[in-house]
């Protein structure tokens, strides 16, 4: 489980953000509207955020910040992009929602299927966790099998079935490898929703190959992050993601790519692009609507017509709400204009970051390492040279010396991800000026904490 946390900024413990705080504590649970803006990774202040423009955002006190946080990588433009706010302007303007079929529809989908081969077909959602579900119960009904494989350490939103073993745990509670305990991440789940899914190291493809053989014909789907982005950054050992791939095709069971995180920045056609795969069904979100919530479900389209009709039933009010799909258009249209240069710069940036973090770390003897996947990266505070799975990551990365260089960088107007297990986001925003403001906040903070 998360646990709780005693930092706290004392520039919040003032003004407009201490007042909301205190109106907060009887109206919303932890401040906020979720639990990784609580206490959990912030202590005792949410950070109340007022306003942002391209990579700076400002708090309710006024403060100014570098953000490498951008709203959980959803805005890969950065903040109120022109294009964006002015496609949202329009489709405010000429009426949300006619609960009909819409041109935008068309439009979006068009584009997306130009960048993601993979999506033969489109169905829009509004969130990653609504993707997942649909993904799911897709592949169950398409293959008429009930299991699923969920990877250790990987988190693909909080639906019962899938929200087991994704935060990270004392080694010593996992069990062994060859067969991993199952650890629910919520009280409430309904008690049979894990029964069916089963998990399984990631990088490992012998132990993914014993799991098949355990389960003859009884496995719908394989589902894993592209990127392991949900405890820092972990690359696929070279090859992997093919191999499970091609182990899925042998045994006429689905690979269902998440690329809720990783689409529209490891490159415009996403990890399936960067790494070569060629997913039954993909899932869509984050990044796609450059902050409105707009994600989709994609996939190849004999499975995905198992929607048709309501055979495998999809409902949703908000499914391609217009406004989202506006501004969802002009975001990829920016991203993929002449030749990708946006995403181009996005990697510059994360390139010169990891580079320029790295060199610190050296020159200061810390023992910190940062690993990187496009866009996005993460510092893991560790002896070793890098972290390839879960439970290297368990045992090896030291999250509270994390959390105190995050609160000294705060301190120093560089606003990174709390959370040690998410990570940084580059986006087109993004200067060379903030990546040497960020270098040096760095090297006070490191300093601060006595290094
Ligand atoms: N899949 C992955 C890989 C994610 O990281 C997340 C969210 N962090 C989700 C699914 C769920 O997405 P959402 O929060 O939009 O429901």
């Amino acid at each position: 489980m998360i646990t709780q946390i005693d930092n706290c900024n004392a520039a919040l413990d003032t003004g407009k953000s201490k007042d909301l705080y205190q109106r907060s504590l009887e109206l919303l649970i932890e401040g906020s509207s979720s639990p990784s803006r609580g206490p959990a990774n912030y202590g005792k202040y949410p950070l109340y955020m007022q306003s942002g423009k391209g990579s700076r955002i400002w708090d309710a006190n006024g403060n100014e910040y570098v953000d490498w946080m951008m709203g959980f990588g959803v805005v890969p433009l950065g903040h109120a992009d022109a294009s964006v706010t002015e496609a949202i302007y329009h489709a405010a303007t000429t009426g949300a929602h006619f609960a009909t079929a819409t041109e935008i529809e068309v439009e979006l989908a068009e584009a997306i299927q130009r960048l993601v081969p993979s999506a033969e077909r489109v169905r829009f959602t509004n969130t990653g966790t609504e993707s997942v579900m649909a993904a799911m119960r897709l592949a169950r009904g398409y293959t008429g099998r009930a299991k699923i494989v969920k990877f250790e350490g990987h988190y693909h939103g909080w639906w019962d079935d899938v929200l087991l073993n994704s935060h990270p745990m004392p080694v010593h509670a996992l069990g062994l490898p060859s067969d991993p305990v199952k650890i629910p991440d919520s009280s409430g789940l309904n008690r049979h929703a894990q029964d069916d899914t089963i998990v399984v190291p990631w990088n490992d493809l012998p132990a993914l190959e014993r799991a098949i053989a355990n389960h003859p014909g009884q496995i719908a789907a394989i589902l894993t992050e592209g990127v392991m982005s949900n405890m820092g950054v972990i690359p696929q050992a070279a090859g992997y993601l093919k191999s499970v791939e091609k182990l899925a095709r042998k045994n006429g069971i689905l690979f269902v790519l998440d690329e809720t995180v990783t689409g529209f920045r490891v490159s415009a056609g996403g990890c399936q692009e960067y790494y070569g795969l060629s997913p039954d069904i993909s899932t869509l979100g984050k990044a796609l609507g450059c902050g409105l919530p707009v994600a989709a479900v994609v996939g190849r389209a004999e499975i995905m017509n198992a929607l048709g009709w309501g055979g495998v039933l999809h409902y949703g009010t908000q499914n391609g709400s217009r406004i989202g799909l506006f501004a969802a258009r002009a975001n990829l249209k920016k991203l993929t204009a002449n030749d990708g240069e946006a995403i181009k710069h996005s990697l510059s940036i994360a390139e010169a970051m990891c580079d320029g973090l790295s060199g610190l770390f050296t020159r200061m003897s810390v023992p910190a390492i940062v690993q990187r996947v496009g866009p996005l990266f993460q510092i893991m505070f560790t002896e070793r040279s890098s972290i390839s799975n879960y439970r290297e990551y368990c045992g090896h990365v030291d999250q509270s010396l994390y959390r105190r260089f995050v609160q000294k960088m705060l301190e120093s107007g560089i606003y990174m991800t709390p959370a040690p297990t998410l990570h940084f986001n580059a986006t087109v925003a993004h200067t060379e000026e903030d990546v040497s403001l960020t270098l040096d906040a760095a090297e006070r903070a490191l300093r601060a904490i006595g290094f």
